[in-house]
């Protein structure tokens, strides 16, 4: 029986509905599923019904975006209280800016030829909140790429055309959001920002002092080495461990859900303190 602490629905960019999610987790044998759907719980009700209905458990999550010295990172909330009034109102904040994005980046695409780009990008996202992902099927769907790589690459980052400055909230307001609703504040996949050695090092630091809990140790598509220079950052910057796919359940996806290589000994899993969590009101 394995346990998964990060994955994604169609309420953001996941294919999956919650339902076949949570079915996938069973035949999986993936006991313990967080959903953590990009700055919205909006796929939690239906989740647990089936996860009550096929006795798995799922752990209440989000991935909120945050800023951090200019730059997104991801924080992964777990055990979260989705009724919770300040943590709504934060995300509510992160979905009007991807609302505000989404409509930049098709003016951004239409500029370089792409036509109608805003309409096309909807129907890759059945719950309409778009994120870079939906645009980047639309681009490979018209051909206008071949792969994800390169359509971030060429056009989704940096200075390219659908390219948007980040308007998250700060990462110390998105922990604090996260507390408020009972939940434990992991930062995650730390080796897919680009930054140096120096600066994860620096993030990490910062991210402990502003009250973080975790690391995501293991992230899906892990190499061994990583997980291992992961573990050493857990131990140094004093956070528990967690693991997650990352699953996004699109065609070609090379990560699995709930299959992944277990939390080095020396790290303490954070899912040893998820059930001693009390919901706040
Ligand atoms: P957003 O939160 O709307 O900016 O979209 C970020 C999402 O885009 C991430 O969660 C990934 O799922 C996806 N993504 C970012 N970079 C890449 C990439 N190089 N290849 C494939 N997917 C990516
Ligand atoms: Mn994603
Ligand atoms: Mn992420
Ligand atoms: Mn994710």
């Amino acid at each position: 029986m394995s346990i998964d602490l990060h994955s994604h629905s169609y309420y953001s960019d996941g294919f999956l509905s919650p339902q076949a999610l949570i079915e996938l987790a069973k035949k999986q044998g993936c006991q313990t599923l967080c959903l953590s759907d990009h700055d919205t719980t909006a796929g939690l009700d239906e989740a647990q019904d089936t996860a009550d209905k096929l006795g798995v458990n799922l752990i209440h999550g989000v991935e909120a975006s945050a800023l951090w010295q200019q730059q997104t990172v991801h924080i992964v909330g777990l055990g979260i209280d989705k009724n919770n009034t300040i943590l709504q109102a934060g995300l509510k904040q992160h979905q009007i800016f991807r609302k505000q994005r989404a409509r930049l980046m098709a003016k951004g695409l239409e500029q370089v030829g792409i036509k109608d780009a805003y309409h096309k990008t909807l129907k890759f996202a059945p719950k309409k909140m778009l994120t870079r992902t939906h645009f980047a099927k639309m681009l490979i769907d018209e051909k206008i790429c071949s792969n994800m790589g390169s359509v971030f690459k060429r056009y989704l980052t940096g200075n390219r055309p659908g390219s948007v400055a980040p308007q998250w909230q700060a990462m110390s307001a998105v922990i604090n959001w996260i507390h408020q609703a009972g939940g434990l504040a992991v930062l995650a996949h730390p080796f897919r920002y680009r930054f140096t050695n120096a600066k994860v090092g620096r993030l990490l630091s910062a991210f402990g002092e502003m009250g973080g809990d975790g690391l995501e140790v293991v992230v899906g598509g892990s190499l061994l080495e990583e997980v291992n220079k992961a573990a050493q950052l857990a131990l140094k910057y004093n956070l528990l461990g967690s693991m997650g796919s990352d699953y996004h359940g699109w065609a070609g996806e090379y990560r699995q859900l709930g299959k992944l290589p277990p939390l080095p000994n020396s790290i303490t899993p954070i899912w040893s303190k998820l059930n001693t969590i009390k919901y706040q009101a």
